[in-house]
Parts: structure tokens; C-alpha cells; sequence
């Protein structure tokens, strides 16, 4: 039989593998590894109750926009939801990529949207971040201000790596580009209070922050994220957005999340604190480094003396999934592992220690 005759953008395309395996202690993906409240799962269930199956769901969840514009004091116009983040990733490849647009990409980071560009047939213009994983803030800002970039993604706190993008260089590159920037906020909530950017959305239209329910909210089984914008994004992403990815189900779930995020905060803070307790734990060790972190995850370079891929396997033998970066150019030698819950981490620490030694 002759070749399937696949789109030639796809040509070659590794698909995304999150490389999730069963293990006992599931640190590898960056989730809370704690589920939601119970209290607030059985108002979920309630909800859910009398909720139509057979009606389509409202296209653009304008509950949800409005109640997300109200915690953020914006207007619903400022608000799009969509199938998870990565579904938003995807449309804004769509909206703002394509063939003449480039992307300006910032790695090492989350590799989807490297992905996305290629999909969509956008050029990829990579601006290395430093030995330190900080951004080369003037590279980005004279590369960003040529004609031919049509989105900019910063991603603070950054995956990988942790690190966070300064509100001061945001605003420098927001003045300097016409191109779309997205400020990709999955894991804000774990950051420093007053280090995101969803207050400059009002002054800025090109400015895009996205936001997940997947990390803090602990919904990445449900698929929800949004983006908060100028109205002028919103309507190019409503051209490209599939009509009904956000399903009825997952918005009722999600309407009830943001009607209780109070109840999420005890755990956020048990997992700031987690990490440094794992930050300190790892750098006690001899043979491996964390990275400072201001998300719900470390970066963790392993001594060139032993080999992460070794390491990441002696933890999944002892029953602990991490994520292994270490054949990454930007992250060589480097396992990625998740604050997960007090017990998680002891599981982890011990197993590591033990991983090190051989
Ligand atoms: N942005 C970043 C930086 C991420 O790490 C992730 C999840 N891996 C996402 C966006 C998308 O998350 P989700 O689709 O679960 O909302």
C-alpha cells in the first residue's frame, strides 16, 4: 500500500509523551497531588445533579467568564476558556503563528508549544535563557521588536525550571513588540505574592496570561484553563476555537471551584513549604542541585559523575515516577521532580539518597 499521504507540516513531528507511568508516588507532571476538598467535591456533586446531558454546553461558558472577570477585575470580554491550557496553546499557535509569523520561544521551557509551532507551519526563533536559567531580557526585547514575530511566550513561573519573569522586563516587551505576548501562568499560584501579570491586561492589548485550573486547583483530570486579555485576542481566538471544547460537565465542576478557592489555599501553602523542604533536602545530598523554584515542582541537576537516566530509573524501581530532562540540550543531566504531599516527599528524598549512592 502507498504512503499515507499526512499533512507535510507533521513530517517528522514527535508527538508530545508525557511519560506517565504507574508508580506508587506519581511526582512527574507537576498535578496537587492532593484531590479537591471534600466539602468542595460534593457541592461539585451536587451540581452535577440536575445538569442537562443532552442540551449542548454554553459555547463560551459565560458563567465561568464572569465569575473568573470578577475575580480578577476585569469584564468577561477579557476572558476565554478553553479545553485545558494546552487547548488555548494551540488556538493562539493558530491565531498568531502560521506561515510569516514567527514564534519567539524561550528555552528551555515547555516543549508544547515548540510543538504547536510546527503544527501551524510558524517559524521558531529560540532566545536561549542564561546558565541560570534567567531570560536574556534585551535579546528577547530587540528580537521581539523585528516585524516578523507574531507571538512572544514567556512563561513565569517557568516549566522546567522554575524561574520567574520580571513584571518590570514584561512591561518593557509589551511596549516594544506589536506581537502578541502570552505570559503562560500555569503555576502562579505557587509564586511570590504580586509577581503575575493579569493586572496589566487592562493597559496592554497585546498582553495574554494564561491560567490553568490543573495545578493549584488540582483539576487536571477535568480540563480547564482560561486566558485573561484585551477583547481585540479574544475575538481572533473565537475564530479558530473548536465550538464546544469545553464541555458542560467540566464547566459546572470548575464554576464550583472558583465559588470555593479559599478552600484550596491551606494546601497551596503546605506545598510552598513542601518545596522547601525538598529544596534543602536534595541540596543536602551530595551529588545532585536544585534549582531555587518558585513553582509547585524542581529542577535537579544530577553531578556529571552519574548518569539522571540512571537515577530516574533506580526511583521508578523504589516506586517513584519523576520526570526525566536529562537528554534536554538546556537541561542536561536533569530530573524534574513535584512537591508532592509531606509523606510524598519523604518517599522521594529517601528514595533519591539511596539512587545517588548506587
Ligand atoms: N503551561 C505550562 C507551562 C504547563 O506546564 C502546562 C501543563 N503541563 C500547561 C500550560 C497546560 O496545562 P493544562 O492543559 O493542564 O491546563
Amino acid at each position: 500500500m502507498s504512503s499515507l499521504r499526512a499533512n507535510p507540516l507533521i513530517d517528522g513531528l514527535e508527538p508530545y509523551d508525557p511519560k506517565y507511568l504507574p508508580a506508587r508516588v506519581m511526582i512527574s507532571a507537576n498535578e496537587n497531588t492532593t484531590d479537591v476538598p471534600a466539602e468542595v467535591r460534593a457541592a461539585v456533586l451536587a451540581r452535577l445533579a440536575d445538569l442537562p446531558f443532552n442540551r449542548y454546553p454554553d459555547p463560551l461558558a459565560n458563567d465561568l467568564r464572569d465569575a473568573l472577570a470578577h475575580t480578577w477585575g476585569l469584564e468577561r470580554g477579557n476572558v476565554i476558556m478553553g479545553n485545558g491550557g494546552d487547548e488555548l496553546l494551540f488556538n493562539l499557535a493558530l491565531a498568531f503563528g502560521g506561515e510569516g509569523n514567527a514564534l519567539l520561544n524561550v528555552p528551555p521551557t515547555f516543549s508544547v508549544y515548540e510543538n504547536n509551532a510546527q503544527l501551524t507551519g510558524t517559524a521558531v526563533v529560540n532566545v536561549p535563557r542564561r546558565a541560570d536559567f534567567s531570560i536574556d531580557e534585551d535579546a528577547v526585547i530587540a528580537r521581539a521588536s523585528q516585524g516578523d514575530v507574531g507571538l512572544v511566550i514567556i512563561t513565569s513561573p517557568n516549566n522546567p525550571t522554575g524561574t520567574l519573569a520580571g513584571r518590570a522586563f514584561v512591561e518593557r516587551l509589551l511596549d516594544a513588540t506589536r506581537a502578541v505576548v502570552l505570559v503562560d501562568e500555569a503555576y502562579s499560584e505557587f509564586a511570590a505574592p504580586g509577581s503575575s501579570v493579569a493586572d496589566m491586561v487592562p493597559a496592554h492589548d497585546n498582553l495574554v496570561v494564561l491560567r490553568t485550573f490543573s495545578k493549584a486547583y488540582a483539576l487536571a483530570g477535568v480540563r480547564m484553563g482560561y486566558l485573561l486579555t484585551s477583547p481585540a485576542v479574544v475575538s481572533e481566538l473565537t475564530k479558530v476555537r473548536q465550538p464546544y471544547s469545553v464541555d458542560a460537565v467540566s464547566q459546572a465542576i470548575a464554576l464550583e471551584v472558583v465559588e470555593h478557592k479559599e478552600a484550596f489555599v491551606p494546601v497551596i501553602d503546605r506545598i510552598k513549604a513542601q518545596r522547601a523542604v525538598l529544596f534543602e533536602g536534595i541540596n543536602a545530598l551530595s551529588g545532585a542541585t536544585a534549582y531555587p523554584s518558585e513553582a509547585n515542582f524542581l529542577l535537579v541537576k544530577i553531578d556529571d559523575a552519574i548518569h539522571a537516566g540512571v537515577v530516574w530509573q533506580r526511583l521508578f524501581d523504589a516506586g517513584v515516577l519523576v520526570r526525566d530532562f536529562s537528554r534536554g540540550a538546556l537541561t542536561r543531566n536533569c530530573l524534574r521532580v513535584s512537591v508532592g504531599t509531606p509523606e510524598e516527599n519523604a518517599v522521594f528524598l529517601s528514595a533519591f539518597a539511596d539512587a545517588l549512592k548506587g
